[in-house]
């Protein structure tokens, strides 16, 4: 049948391969070998590359360009070595070529070359060129991961997880079917040195290869998405704006605590600009200066920030906009005066920084050459149903942790839930499952697996935690970790080190009217007395954990 449909491609079926490669090349780019399988059937859109732009594109590290002619009105770049083999130099005339209609070829005459096609080309400096594929069990990944581990595990172990949680977070965007983008945030108090792991990640300047997928911005206003500054015209504006340059990449912004500083009406004003953008649909804004302008088509990125801990007034307004951004608490325990003594001992860590850094570094080029944006589909990442049921357990906790508790609420808790239900108003939780389903999935990816594991599930734990109300999953966590999942108001003051009775009275409150767990009142008093986790979260006792933190 196919045969007799008469061929568009029919001139590029003649034989055009009589001269000798040194003159013009075989063109075969969009037509099978004629010697190969001779069917016709796979054949390439080669025509919408423009071969000139895609020999100069970074990613690709094709060999030296040695010489430009135009035979026939076409394009002939000559190799300076074929990039198949190296050892094939000069003399076996490597080259590309782009006809006048478009297609391209590519010749070399040394052995083992007479086969290799553009498409072949592509498979090797251009992986994802294709379309998403399915995610496979990766050796290479694997062991770059274990790397990883190896060499950051040496000198920072308490660093590991949160550096792997960005590396997901980074691999998030090779995921062609990832509905939006993913932001996570890591919190940690003052001199934690939660910004280290993050540096790890940056490229070394906008010359860096890195630089196509990490982008690096440290002063970040919301304004800075899609300016409208009165000082520039509409192409200076263009060249501004962040948000075109941020599509397919990640972005690290390592001081975002001037976003989350201020009044809640202007806070208030910025989350709303940050939560239009985190849709990744593209952002549109009008000011005086400029009218309206703007983005319309999607924009997927991802985020990595770090801050110093949130306030609940914070975080109640990041609720009430919407749940886009996610948490990672990247604390570590402070170091006793025997630790810091020790310091003196192991001395400067510079060249430590450095090791790892390299490491990172290394695990980024694989990451970007083995899974480009949008090359691999996450979907097709094996997930189990317990699995499923588990991240959805966890995205229901995130999103009743940071749920805003108004006082009437927490006053009638245990009492009446009529009222409780007129008051709380948490916020769907369909997204935040999406999101923590992308970062277990990216998770998987960034280890070499096609399947989900506990550990992560123990990064979902971990940053469903961190999103929540700081006291709030502090005390859910505690009862996660008591038999039955049940204390006494004593007990918990004891788990969760807080010294304070109130603290740990308010918070039981909170977390009954909230639907997380029940409380006892002690007669007297009227107070609570013992918390009991709420089915079904009871069944989270028994889901994977990050190691550090159990
Ligand atoms: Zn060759």
């Amino acid at each position: 049948m196919k045969s007799a449909v008469p061929d568009d491609h029919a001139a590029e079926e003649a034989p055009l391969h009589t001269q000798p490669a040194t003159a013009v090349p075989p063109v075969d780019g969009e037509r099978p070998a004629p010697n190969a399988n001779g069917n016709g059937a796979d054949r390439e859109p080669s025509t919408v590359v423009n071969l000139k732009e895609w020999i100069a594109a970074p990613a690709h590290k094709l060999p030296q360009v040695l010489s430009v002619e135009n035979p026939d009105g076409g394009e002939k770049f000559t190799l300076a070595h074929c990039p198949f083999v190296p050892e094939h130099d000069g003399s076996c005339g490597p080259a590309l070529v782009q006809t006048a209609d478009g297609t391209i070829a590519f010749a070399c005459s040394g052995p083992g070359c007479d086969g290799k096609r553009f498409r072949d080309l592509r498979d090797l400096v251009e992986p994802g060129w294709r379309g998403p594929v399915e995610v496979k069990a990766s050796p290479e990944m694997a062991a770059a991961m274990a790397e990883v581990e190896r060499v950051v595990g040496a000198h920072y172990p308490d660093r590991v997880d949160a550096l792997k949680a960005s590396l997901a977070v980074v691999a998030h965007n090779s995921f062609a079917d990832h509905p939006q983008p993913i932001s996570l945030v890591k919190i940690a108090r003052a001199g934690a040195g939660k910004t280290m792991e993050v540096s790890w990640l940056l490229p070394d300047g906008p010359n860096d290869v890195l630089s196509e997928s990490i982008y690096r911005v440290d002063n970040l206003t919301a304004a800075s998405f899609v300016s409208h500054r009165a000082d520039l015209d509409a192409q200076q504006l263009r060249n501004v704006d962040l948000l075109p340059q941020l599509k397919n990449k990640t972005m690290v912004t390592k001081e975002m605590a001037p976003l989350f500083a201020g009044k809640r009406e202007q806070l208030t004003e910025r989350v709303s600009i940050l939560t239009s953008v985190l849709d990744g649909r593209g952002y549109i804004s009008n000011s005086g200066a400029h009218g309206r302008r703007g983005y319309e088509e999607d924009i997927n990125f991802s985020w990595i920030g770090c801050t110093t801990p949130l306030s609940a007034d914070v975080l109640s307004v990041m609720a009430q906009l919407g749940p886009r951004m996610l948490f990672y608490f990247a604390d570590r325990r402070r170091k006793d005066v025997d630790q810091l003594a020790a310091m003196i001992a192991k001395g400067d860590d510079t060249a430590a920084q450095r090791e790892c850094r390299e490491a990172v570094r290394d695990f980024l080029l694989l990451l970007h050459r083995a899974y480009p944006a949008g090359s691999v589909l996450g979907a097709s990442i094996v997930t189990t149903e317990p699995q499923s049921r588990t991240i959805a357990l966890w995205a229901e906790v995130l999103t009743r942790l940071r749920t805003e508790v108004p006082e009437l609420a927490a006053a009638v808790a245990g009492l009446d839930t009529a009222a409780i239900g007129a008051e709380i108003k948490p916020e769907h939780a369909e997204r935040v499952f999406w999101m923590l389903l992308d970062i277990a999935r990216s998770s998987a990816l960034i280890h070499g697996r096609d399947t989900l594991a506990e550990y992560d599930l123990g990064q979902v734990s971990h940053i469903a935690l961190s999103s929540g109300v700081f006291a709030r999953s502090v005390v859910f966590e505690a009862l996660l970790r008591t038999p039955g999942g049940t204390a006494t108001r004593p007990e918990l003051q004891r788990l969760t080190e807080y010294a304070s009775k109130g603290t740990v009275l308010s918070v039981m409150r909170e977390l009954a009217a909230l639907g997380l767990a029940d409380f006892t009142e002690e007669e007297a008093s009227n107070q609570p007395a013992m918390a009991t986790l709420r089915p079904p979260f009871t069944e989270l006792a028994a889901a994977p954990r990050l190691k550090a933190q159990t």
